[in-house]
């Protein structure tokens, strides 16, 4: 009987306000609930004080409230914390906070596993089993705001993509995630403080540029040679980099917003002067800023950081044609929450 209940945070402001209607209720009754759902986080119908009991009781008939659960916590020497999050159906993924002295950020899974096979990445090795509903991912965002003032003092101030899965795989639940966490009745976060990292979806970039979004975009490239990306993304055979880069032309056209590229410098890999030229070639078609990322091996070393001159070099010849360059070292390496080493090892 559980089961058929529905999450009453599927329903949106405005479906509430008719569910009550149609219960015979006032409509501003879907607006007390909405906000104790989203701007208190209410975790159970109980929760609701300024609720009477009927409604409450006639709530739990009709709906469940699907929290996410904290399962395990672990906080890196670094200051980094690493949450492993049980899902309603008994299903785990994994966010993680990032500190630094500037900023906190929230880094979060938006599916569950990853369709794709980006063969450096730890994610890849899991199937990916389902999508993450709107509120999953609004919660793992909460759920680190509230670490962050906890360890930090201080609130989130940034979110990205970066998590567990493909985000533009799963657009339309990240795309209602985002409205939540940027309303005023949500966590009232600007827009421009939020980056979708993805692995390249033209089609979908597209339809970001379209839909006018106002958060930020950021590709993973890794490679702007299509042979040596296909070898460690293959999917970038369907979506090659002719196809990725006249997406973000068009993406750039339309929002005239700096384009971020995330980037790790392999050994043996993409660490030649050839590469770093390719980068620029593709690139160089609008403000562009390079992260080049600290590499954490996943296990069997078939993938290893560059050496400091490869990296020097990079930086050098980026710079030299304007783009501008930063360096991220590598965080929480130590609780297996560095970049791409995401795979629910807790
Ligand atoms: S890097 Fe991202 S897109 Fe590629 S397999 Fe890992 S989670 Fe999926």
């Amino acid at each position: 009987m559980a089961d058929k209940k529905k999450d009453i945070r599927a329903l949106t402001k405005e479906q509430l306000r008719e569910f009550f209607v149609a219960q015979g209720d006032k409509a501003f009754r879907g607006n007390q609930v909405y906000e104790w759902l989203w701007g208190k986080g209410a975790h159970s119908f109980e929760d609701m004080t300024n609720v009477s009991k009927a409604t409450r009781e006639m709530l739990e008939n009709h709906f469940v409230i699907n929290h996410i659960k904290v399962d395990t916590m672990q906080r890196s020497s670094d200051g980094t914390v690493k949450n492993a999050v049980q899902l309603h159906d008994g299903l785990v993924v994994e966010s993680v906070l990032i500190p630094t002295k500037s900023r906190t950020t929230a880094c979060v899974s938006s599916q569950v596993g990853c369709s794709l096979d980006c063969r450096f990445c730890a994610t890849a090795r899991l199937k990916r089993m389902r999508n993450l509903n709107p509120d999953e991912i609004y919660d793992q965002v909460v759920a680190i705001d509230n670490e962050s003032r906890l360890y930090h003092d201080r609130p989130l101030s940034n979110i990205v993509f970066m998590g567990m899965g493909e985000p533009l795989m799963n657009y339309n639940n990240v795309l209602k995630a985002i409205d939540k966490i940027t309303d005023d009745e949500g966590l009232g976060m600007s827009p421009r403080r939020i980056t979708v990292s993805t692995s390249g979806v033209p089609k979908m970039i597209r339809k970001m540029a379209d839909d006018e979004v106002k958060f930020k975009l950021a590709v993973s490239l890794h490679s702007a040679i299509d042979e040596v990306r296909t070898s460690i993304m293959p999917f970038n055979a369907t979506f090659p980099l002719a196809d990725l880069r006249s997406a973000l032309e068009y993406w750039y056209s339309k929002t005239k917003s700096r384009i971020t590229y995330e980037y790790v410098v392999w050994k043996g890999i993409n660490d030649k002067r050839k590469d770093v030229d390719a980068l620029v070639q593709f690139c160089k078609f609008a403000p562009s800023k390079v992260n080049l990322i600290e590499y954490n091996p996943i296990d069997d070393g078939e993938f290893q950081q560059a050496n400091s001159e490869a990296i020097d070099m990079y930086v050098k010849v980026l710079e030299a044609n304007n783009i501008t360059v930063t360096i991220r070292r590598s965080r929480g390496k130590d609780i297996d929450a560095a970049c791409g080493q995401l795979a629910n090892k807790s």
